[in-house]
């Protein structure tokens, strides 16, 4: 009973998805930490991002593992929790740098796989209904206006203590979805059974609303088909 939910950056899906698990009683695995905290490790081990033979070499050593207590995720590089490094703009704009290369994404591909054959979750990211999860039961492809979406960020980061101007974050949200587009290796794009979900003129509970009801109309059908 897993549910799928890819779109472009800042469109709310993290925040959906932790209170739908919550109020489905399932698991909520954030993909993009994962793909953050392997940027991180490039970073620290001084490789850029053009050498592909590094990377693929170094990929093959890194551990990353992942923990869940009260609904939170915790990652860990190597056995250390860097979590709380994961959320800064930085972190996800190495992250869609390195994501590019199959060795990387190989690697926590299976991870994702791994994880949602233990357990019903609910994943999100960029490849979720496409590559991680195509026979995931519920699918959504969470979106906003770029605009709406650089708002939202702009207050998330003011709340953090991170003071940028609007039209910056939102160049830099449309360059980031530019590069997760139109790469060539998993490339972020609405899967053909995904229902979209443009959350522009939505508030979170709304969203979350929208989001448990598909779910509860696809386990009805299938409840009714099992007993017809
Ligand atoms: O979702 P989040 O903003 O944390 O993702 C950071 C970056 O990680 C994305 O911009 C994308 O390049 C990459 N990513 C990915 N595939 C995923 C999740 C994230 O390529 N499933």
């Amino acid at each position: 009973m897993n549910i799928a939910v890819d779109g472009p950056a800042g469109a709310g899906k993290s925040t959906i998805a932790k209170k739908i698990a919550r109020k489905l009683g399932i698991v909520y695995v954030d993909t993009g930490a994962m793909y953050r905290a392997m940027g991180l490790f490039f970073q620290r081990k001084g490789i850029s991002a053009e050498d592909e033979a590094a990377i693929s070499r170094a990929v093959k050593e890194v551990h990353i593992t992942i923990s869940y207590a009260d609904g939170q995720q915790k990652v860990f590089l190597d056995g250390e929790d860097v979590t709380i490094h994961l959320r800064t703009e930085e972190a996800g704009r190495l992250a869609s740098l390195f994501s590019v290369y199959p060795a990387v994404r190989k690697k926590l591909v299976e991870l994702q796989k791994e994880l949602a054959a233990q357990q019903d979750v609910i994943m999100d990211g960029r490849d979720i209904g496409t590559v991680v999860l195509p026979d995931a039961k519920l699918k959504i492809y969470l979106t906003a206006d770029s605009r709406v979406r650089a708002l939202r960020r702009y207050q998330e980061l003011k709340e953090k203590g991170e003071v940028w101007e609007l039209d910056v974050i939102e160049k830099k949200i449309i360059d980031r979805d530019y590069q997760d587009m139109h790469r060539e290796e998993s490339p972020l794009r609405q899967a053909e059974d995904a229902v979209v979900v443009d959350t522009s003129d939505m508030d979170i509970d709304q969203v979350v609303q929208t989001v448990v009801r598909l779910y509860q109309d696809k386990a009805g059908k299938d409840r009714a088909d099992r007993e017809a």
